[in-house]
């Protein structure tokens, strides 16, 4: 009688953990799309948002891409671009903490991430031109490019020593803007949940308890399908590459990211970079970086930052930093891993 009346105990808290358990599950949030920075953004999978959440998320994008978008009329960035130059501009906390990280990086990989880069990203208008500009005025437009052209003044105001240098965020903003957006969900309550900012993932939480994420990793020969797989949980995945915005002249194909030792888009061998590492904001500087800087300074970033990366080179052959080994699966045979 009296292991009866346990069991009955028993299983009825058995249940009523299970009921918990599958509410708990059930309180997903319908996928959500927007259109912003220039891109697709989607919260997907979000367990413990509510439109509310949503809408400031929504507000939280919007905020930033006013700051930082060299594009939006009156951002801080568009302001320091145009100030007369040598002329300080008061820039909000936020935007020259992000100035600051850019430098930093930009010190690291010795020019090689510098958002200095808009005059390079200008001349060649990759978005609308069909045909290279000329030798002399890329080697022109490339003394404008460089981090000692800006000084970070001790007051948190930016100043260009150069009329024609100007900056261009688009290598790091997405990845801060992704981090500022998973602060605001766990605040609101989101315990797991997929942020993607037109492809830059960042994960939080696990997707289910104890279990991590698949995330795809693009075919940069074909876009439309995934090379790869990674299992990963509260990270995020940033891929840098050639594939994303290019124009072809003459059989050959020049795409948006640019070397600013060469004046050119970026050719080092690699096709794809990605990134996988808390910070979103480095993890985005980082997989511009190391695809301009190619696989060698890559793995060594990798090393010093403490981050992990797969690479991808035009043969198909993957270099993967150790951390990743057992999280990556290779979806097409055609793709082969290296050892380092
Ligand atoms: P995407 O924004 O397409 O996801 P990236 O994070 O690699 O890809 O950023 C590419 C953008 O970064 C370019 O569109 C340009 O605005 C900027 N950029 C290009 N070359 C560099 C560079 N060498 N250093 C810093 N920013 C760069
Ligand atoms: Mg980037």
């Amino acid at each position: 009688m009296k292991y009866c009346r346990f069991a009955l105990v028993y299983w009825t808290a058995v249940m009523i953990c299970c009921i918990f358990w599958l509410c708990g599950c059930s309180k997903k949030l319908p996928d959500q799309t927007f259109y912003a920075l220039d891109t697709v953004i989607q919260l997907r999978q979000m367990e413990g948002a509510t439109q509310e959440t949503v809408r400031q998320v929504q507000q939280k994008v919007i905020e930033l891409e006013n700051l930082l978008s060299c594009h939006k009329e009156g951002s801080d960035v568009w302001r320091i671009n145009e100030q007369p130059y040598e002329q300080p501009v008061q820039v909000a906390q936020k935007t020259y903490t992000l100035l600051q990280r850019a430098k930093e990086i930009s010190l690291k990989t010795e020019g090689r991430f510098d958002v200095t880069i808009k005059p390079l990203v200008d001349l060649w208008d990759v978005k609308q031109a069909e045909k290279p500009p000329a030798e002399a005025e890329i080697l022109r437009t490339m003394d404008w490019v460089g981090f000692p052209n800006l000084t970070l003044n001790e007051d948190g105001t930016v100043t260009r020593l150069s009329p024609d240098t100007q900056i261009d965020m688009g290598g790091m903003a997405k990845g801060m803007i992704a981090d500022e957006v998973k602060t605001l969900l766990q605040e609101a309550g989101v315990q797991r949940g997929i942020i993607d900012l037109g492809g830059s993932i960042t994960l939080i939480g696990e997707k289910e308890h104890g279990k991590p994420w698949t995330v795809g990793i693009k075919n940069p020969f074909q876009t439309g399908e995934s090379y790869a797989k990674l299992s990963v949980a509260d990270t995020s995945v940033v891929t840098s590459g050639g594939y994303e915005r290019y124009f072809i002249y003459e059989g050959r194909d020049y795409h948006h990211i640019f070397d600013p030792y060469t004046g050119y888009p970026a050719e080092t061998g690699l096709k794809s970079v990605t990134v996988v590492a808390q910070d979103t904001a480095l993890a985005d500087a980082l997989s511009t970086a190391a695809y301009v800087g190619g696989k060698e300074r890559a793995l060594t970033w990798a090393k010093e930052y403490g981050v992990e990366m797969v690479l991808v080179d035009t043969d198909k052959k993957i270099w993967i930093t150790d951390g990743l080994r057992d999280k990556l699966t290779i979806l097409d045979t055609a793709f082969q891993m290296m050892e380092e």
